[in-house]
C-alpha cells in the first residue's frame, strides 16, 4: 500500500469526547506508524451549528493529546469545489431536484411502514416533468437535491470488519444539498477525500451505511475526472459508550477531552485508553505515542460497542505517570518552577507516589520549600537531630542515620521511622525517605526535627 493519507473530520459543533479522540488517534497513529499523512478537516458546512470557537477548542484538545496534523482545513473555504462536483453530477443525471416537504416525506414513510415496506424514498421526484417543476417553483418551493444511487451491491474490504457489503437498493437516494443551497456532509466529504488523495478512511461504525453511498459517489466523481483518483479503503471502528452504556455526544460534554484534562489526567493515559479499550490489546500504560502507535492494529479492534469506565482511566493515568522519564516531564516540571540540579532526582523520587501530576507541587515544597513539620515526640526528634550524619548525603545516608538512632534509642519499625517521616515531610505517607533525605538536605532536616518551619 502507498503511504497512508488519513484524515480526522470533526464537525465543530461541540467539544470532542473520548470517542472522537479514539477516531482522531486511530488515524493519527496509523499515519505515524506507516509514515503517512494526517489531515485535520473541519466539516463545517452546517453554518447553523458550526462554531469557530469549537474548531479552536478541538485543535487545543488534539494538541494536548499529542495529535499533530500535517494539514488543517475547513470545508467552508472550499464551497466552489463542491459546486463544481454537484454540477458534474447534475450533468451526469445523478443529482436530481426533489420538492417534497418534510411533512410529505413523513407521510410517505408512515404509509410504507403501514404496508410493511422499508422506509426508502420512492423517487417520485424523478417522474416530475419540466412543467411540474416550474409549477412547484412558481408556488415558491425550493428543491433539495438527491444523489441517484445505482441499485447494486457495494462491497469493500473493511480493515476492521472484514469483507463488507450493502445492497444500495435498500437505501434512500441521499440528499446532498438542502433547500437553502447548503451541503450536507456527504458530498463535501467525498470531494475533499478525492482532492486530498485520502486513501484510508478510519471512522466510527455509525458511518458504515454511509460507505455504500460514498463509494458510489467516489465512483461517479472519478468517472467524471476521466478515471483519475481511487476509492479509499475503509476501517470502521466500534464505538465507545459511557460507563452506564449511553452513547457519547459532543452536545452533552460528558467525557469531553477538556474535562479529562481539567481532572488532571495524563494525556498519554487518555490516549492509550481511547485507542486500546475495546480492542484485543490489553489496556496498559505507555511511555510515548510512538509506543502506542506500535501497539496499534486495526484488525484487533473488537466489533462490539465498548463501555468506557472513567475509574479505569484514573488508575491508568497514575500508572502512566509512574513510568515517565525525567526528560518526558522536564518542561512540565519547569512550568511549576521545578528545575535545577535537584529536579531530575526529585522526579525519580516522587513519581511512584503521584496520583496526579500536580501532586509534584506539594512534594517539591517538601524538598525545596518550607513546610510545617509535625513534631509528635520532640525528645526523640532532638536525639535524631543530634546524630544526623555529615553531608554530602546519598541514598545510604538514611540507613546509616537510622541505624545509629535505633542502636541509641532501642526503637525500631514504625516507632523509629514514622515520627521522622512526619517531622521531615509533614506527611503520613510518601516516597521513600532514603531518596527524599538527600534532597531535603541537612539544613532543612535539622530545622524540621527541631519543629521549626523550614
Ligand atoms: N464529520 C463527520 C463526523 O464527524 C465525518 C465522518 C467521516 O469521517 O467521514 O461524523
Amino acid at each position: 500500500m502507498p503511504h497512508p493519507i488519513v484524515r480526522f473530520a470533526p464537525s465543530p459543533t461541540g467539544h470532542i469526547h473520548i470517542g472522537n479522540a479514539r477516531t482522531a488517534l486511530l488515524n493519527f497513529l496509523y499515519a505515524k506508524k506507516h509514515r503517512g499523512e494526517f489531515i485535520l478537516r473541519f466539516d463545517d458546512t452546517d453554518l447553523e451549528r458550526s462554531r469557530e470557537e469549537y474548531a479552536q477548542a478541538i485543535e487545543v484538545d488534539l494538541a494536548w493529546l499529542g495529535v499533530a496534523p500535517n494539514a488543517i482545513f475547513r470545508q467552508s473555504e472550499r464551497i466552489a469545489l463542491y459546486h463544481a462536483a454537484a454540477e458534474a453530477l447534475r450533468a451526469a443525471g445523478r443529482l436530481y431536484p426533489c420538492y417534497e416537504t418534510a411533512e410529505e416525506l413523513e407521510r410517505k414513510r408512515k404509509r410504507q411502514q403501514a404496508r410493511g415496506q422499508p422506509p426508502v424514498y420512492d423517487r417520485a421526484a424523478l417522474e416530475l416533468s419540466a412543467a411540474d417543476r416550474a409549477r412547484l417553483e412558481a408556488e415558491g418551493r425550493k428543491p433539495h437535491w438527491r444523489f441517484k444511487l445505482e441499485h447494486k451491491t457495494v462491497r469493500w474490504n473493511d480493515l476492521v470488519r472484514g469483507e463488507s457489503h450493502i445492497d444500495s437498493a435498500s437505501l434512500s437516494d441521499p440528499v446532498l444539498l438542502r433547500e437553502d443551497g447548503s451541503y450536507l456532509y456527504t458530498l463535501p466529504s467525498v470531494v475533499d477525500d478525492l482532492d486530498r488523495r485520502v486513501n484510508l478512511i478510519i471512522r466510527g461504525e455509525d458511518h458504515v451505511t454511509n460507505t455504500a453511498v460514498q463509494i458510489q459517489l467516489f465512483e461517479a466523481l472519478i468517472a467524471h475526472r476521466g478515471g483519475a483518483g481511487a476509492v479509499p479503503n475503509f476501517a470502521h471502528h466500534n464505538l465507545l459508550s459511557s460507563a452506564s452504556g449511553e452513547g457519547l455526544s459532543k452536545r452533552t460534554g460528558a467525557l469531553s477531552i477538556g474535562s479529562l484534562r481539567e481532572q488532571g489526567l495524563e494525556s498519554l493515559a487518555v490516549a492509550a485508553a481511547a485507542v486500546l479499550i475495546g480492542s484485543a490489546v490489553a489496556l496498559h500504560p505507555v511511555a510515548s505515542l510512538d509506543e502506542l502507535a506500535a501497539a496499534l492494529d486495526l484488525g484487533q479492534i473488537s466489533r462490539t460497542q465498548t463501555r468506557f469506565d472513567p475509574a479505569e482511566l484514573a488508575n491508568l493515568s497514575a500508572r502512566t505517570l509512574h513510568g515517565l522519564s525525567f526528560e518526558a516531564v522536564r518542561d512540565r516540571l519547569a512550568a511549576h518552577d521545578i528545575a535545577g540540579y535537584k529536579a531530575g532526582a526529585f522526579w525519580l523520587a516522587v513519581r511512584g507516589n503521584l496520583a496526579s501530576f500536580l501532586d509534584v507541587v506539594d512534594w517539591w515544597r517538601v524538598v525545596d520549600g518550607e513546610i510545617q513539620p509535625v513534631a509528635e515526640d520532640a525528645e526523640f526528634l532532638e536525639q535524631a537531630r543530634n546524630v544526623l550524619p555529615e553531608e554530602p548525603w546519598d541514598e545510604k545516608s538514611w540507613a546509616a542515620w537510622t541505624k545509629v538512632l535505633k542502636d541509641q534509642t532501642g526503637r525500631k519499625g514504625r516507632a523509629l521511622f514514622h515520627p521522622l517521616r512526619l517531622a521531615l515531610t509533614g506527611q503520613e505517607t510518601g516516597p521513600e525517605l532514603a531518596v527524599l533525605l538527600p534532597l531535603i538536605g541537612k539544613v532543612k532536616a535539622s530545622a524540621r526535627l527541631s519543629g521549626r518551619v523550614a
